[in-house]
């Protein structure tokens, strides 16, 4: 267990700080594309050589094994890094539109421009990642940027405040460290954007802080994921892509599939293939697993606990509170009603519906908040359109789960109580940014149409507009 304890950063430091990036951005160096070429660069260089440090506070914080820290931390960061590196002039070409007639001759541009001075506050299950991966959006829209780490995840915290202190001008990032208190300082601040990963609840704080200065927020959010398996399913990948999506990180995920939603005749066999697939990866016994990890603490595992009692273990239930490990495990017989499908779990349990046709699922699905994924699991296009037609989610995935992170391209966000805004690739530069659109006059000539005295124009002026 970890039992580092964390400082708050007093008003006056954040105060301190935030001044001196708001002359820092102001005197604009943020501007130039080579040097956020640069600052891309010379992060990529700061991980690379601090790669070890990282998978180890991440091994401290959370028991996550060197593979899964590389894969869902540090890898993804890179991959994050270098298509940034490649992608950052052409995303920040002004990009010319087309200009209507009535407006003849002018050119007219939308000119990608940072916000400014911008706030990032992570959550603690993917402590690095989720802390470096917007930063990135914010370096290449050429915003400064505050961090803060999550207090829960007290290592990763530390190394990441040592690599940002030894390698960035305070003036132009900074990481601060503290929990509530200096995150409703930071809040109180005026920021030009915030960037916050983290619950619905904090969200709605983050939210009604921001509306005081009308800064801008983009909110990526938790909530209940449903994955669909249906009749037509091929049964033993979706039992090993479920298992594998549910248990990484011990299913402290915020894309985790947080609940099957299983047509009736095929929940036995699926089950038994979802129970085979768990002994496969981490044995009769995962808490001897050296790739299986920890409840982040005390609060979390006995939350837990609790829900144990919202249905019947199938599978799995064993929990030591001494060493935070809790088994995965099947819940079956579970009142949509109970705390369990009431609440994100955002553990290693999964319970199990069933189902006897698609309509039920939609209108279970459409009845609660509007979820970050959605996953589906079959062979049937037509069941493929209806789902993704009649429901709605932040993003997902059809026969896997988790890995619509993966591709650059695609926008990572929520919607609804899942999130507001999206990153990832070119939409972290834009989450960052504000596309200012500017019209450019050419000044041979002037058509003096618009100016008054209007006499008989209109007639003209309805044949360009109608
Ligand atoms: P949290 O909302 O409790 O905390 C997130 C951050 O907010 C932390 O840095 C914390 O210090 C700060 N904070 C907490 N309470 C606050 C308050 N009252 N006022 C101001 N700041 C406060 O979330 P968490 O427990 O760290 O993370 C788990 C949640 O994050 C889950 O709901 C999960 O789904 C969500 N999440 C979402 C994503 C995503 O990409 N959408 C990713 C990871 C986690």
């Amino acid at each position: 267990m970890n039992t580092q304890t964390f400082q708050e950063t007093s008003l006056s430091e954040i105060q301190n700080i935030l001044q001196n990036q708001k002359k820092f951005f102001s005197q604009g160096k943020t501007i130039d594309y080579s040097f956020r070429l640069q600052q891309l660069k010379l992060l990529k260089h700061v991980i690379k050589a601090h790669e070890t440090e990282i998978l180890e506070a991440l091994k401290s914080d959370l028991k996550k094994s060197e593979f899964e820290g590389y894969a869902t931390e540090v890898g993804f960061t890179y991959e994050e890094l270098n298509h940034a590196i490649i992608h950052l002039k052409s995303w920040m070409k002004p990009k010319t539109v087309w200009t209507p007639l009535t407006q003849f001759w002018a050119v007219s541009k939308i000119y990608p421009k940072p916000y400014g001075n911008s706030l990032i506050i992570a959550p603690w299950n993917y402590p690095f990642q989720l802390l470096f991966a917007p930063l990135i959006g914010a370096i290449a829209a050429g915003c400064t940027a505050v961090l803060k780490a999550s207090e829960l995840a007290p290592a990763t915290s530390s190394i990441a405040k040592k690599l940002i202190t030894q390698y960035f001008q305070p003036e132009y990032i900074a990481l601060i460290e503290g929990g509530i208190e200096t995150s409703q300082h930071l809040l109180e601040q005026k920021w030009d954007v915030i960037f916050f990963t983290g619950s619905t609840q904090v969200g709605k704080i983050v939210m009604q802080a921001a509306a005081k200065h009308l800064t801008p927020v983009i909110l990526e959010l938790g909530g209940k994921s449903p994955c669909i398996v249906d009749e037509t399913a091929h049964l033993e990948f979706a039992a090993r892509r479920i298992v594998w999506g549910k248990l990484v990180n011990a299913g402290q995920t915020c894309v985790a599939p947080d609940y099957l939603l299983v047509h009736e005749s095929i929940k036995q066999p699926l089950v038994q293939k979802i129970i085979e697939n768990i002994k496969k990866s981490y044995g009769n016994d995962p808490a001897q697993s050296p790739d299986y990890p920890r409840i982040i603490n005390e609060k979390h595992f006995i939350r837990l606990t609790n829900y144990l009692k919202d249905g019947t273990v199938l599978y799995g239930g064993q929990h030591n509170i001494q060493t935070l490990y809790f088994a995965p495990t099947l819940l079956e017989n579970v009142s949509p009603h109970s705390p369990v499908m009431q609440d994100e779990i955002f553990g290693p349990i999964l319970p199990i519906l069933t189902y006897q046709n698609l309509d039920e699922v939609i209108q279970f699905i459409n009845e609660r908040p509007k979820p970050l994924a959605l996953y589906l699991y079959t062979n049937s296009t037509y069941n493929e359109r209806k789902i993704l037609n009649y429901t709605d989610s932040g993003g997902g995935c059809i026969n896997d789960c988790l890995v619509h992170l993966a591709p650059q391209d695609l926008p990572f966000g929520g919607v609804g109580d899942s999130g507001i805004g999206n990153y990832h690739g070119k939409s972290s530069f834009q989450a960052f940014s504000h596309p200012r659109g500017i019209l450019k006059k050419t000044n041979l000539f002037d058509i003096p149409i618009r100016y008054a005295p209007y006499l008989n124009k209109l007639k003209l002026l309805k044949f360009f507009m109608k």
